[in-house]
């Protein structure tokens, strides 16, 4: 936004037109996008860096996104080292406002990960951190853009209620199914959080993150665990290659129970085209695996 010459006049058009041009909103991936566009409505214009189906871990960012960023009014990202690109990013785009970190105020849950404990990313898997994420983002916009404060509040306290009563559903659902049938295999560790929160025991082959490697013998051990578990399902997941889930499956004779969205939502033809509906896509599809 340029400023307009300073001119007798020109302030009515300044203010006329900061009403009318919605607020610019960079998120670092589809989830933080999904969760302010829901509280922005109209009064936003977001942008996600990282695409639907991509993944945020290992995202490459181009010239575009530079530009992008340098344009924000607002930069919302997840923070606890998911974003490991973002840093650099910010520098190379001169960006000098704030950055709104979703995950803050949030009770970290830690892994060891080759003999290093790690900070577990992936908070917003549990609807209760969710609540948190909606706050952080819905204070921020209020704060960014002041003249719409009462709409960002009204629609960022109905959507934390509609978060709520998912949450409070997912627990309902998993309260019928005997604790020895909630053990799942996936690709990487995304549902730490997630498992906490609802009573699921996941296992993956990939650490935190989906760059981490699993070495031939963690795989062996692993495969000897999953026989030991009996576990019976395996899943593939949006953003990682299916290749060594799968693979590892088949030494166990665990059978395809469909497709997670652990950090991608899908585009909008998908089934997971919002936080909301991944994680209800998600959870329905582990239910029915256990039963
Ligand atoms: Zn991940």
């Amino acid at each position: 936004m340029k400023f307009p010459a300073i001119a007798v006049g020109s302030l009515f058009v300044f203010s006329h037109f900061a009403q009318a041009t919605p607020l610019k909103v960079v998120a670092s991936f589809t989830i933080l996008a999904d969760i302010t566009q829901q509280i922005g409505g109209n009064e936003v214009d977001v942008k996600s860096l990282v695409a639907a189906n991509g993944d945020p871990h290992s995202f490459e960012p181009s010239a575009r996104d530079s530009r992008a960023l340098a344009q924000a009014q607002v930069v919302v990202v997840n923070g606890l080292g998911l974003e490991g690109w973002m840093d650099r990013l910010v520098s190379a785009s001169g960006f000098k406002g704030q950055i709104t970190v979703a995950s803050t105020g949030v009770h970290t849950q830690s892994m060891l990960e080759d003999g290093k404990t790690v900070i577990d990313p992936h908070a917003w898997n549990s609807l209760a951190n969710g609540e948190i994420y909606a706050q952080n983002i819905m204070r921020a916009l209020e704060k960014a853009d002041p003249q719409h404060a009462t709409d960002y509040a009204k629609r960022g306290e109905a959507y934390i209620e509609k978060l709520h009563q998912l949450d409070g559903w997912a627990q309902q659902q998993y309260a019928a199914i005997p604790n020895n049938r909630r053990i799942v295999l996936t690709s990487h560790d995304a549902f730490g959080y997630y498992g906490q929160r609802y009573g699921v025991r996941f296992s993956a082959p990939l650490g935190l993150s989906t760059e981490s490697e699993a070495s031939a013998q963690q795989v062996a051990k692993l495969i000897r665990e999953l026989k030991q578990r009996r576990i019976s399902h395996y899943f593939t997941e949006n953003q990682t290659d299916p290749r060594l889930v799968r693979q590892i499956a088949s030494a166990t004779g665990a059978t395809p129970g469909g497709e997670l969205y652990p950090e991608a939502l899908s585009t909008a033809d998908g089934p997971a085209a919002t936080y909301l509906k991944a994680f209800k896509y998600n959870t329905e599809q582990l239910v029915q695996s256990m039963h």
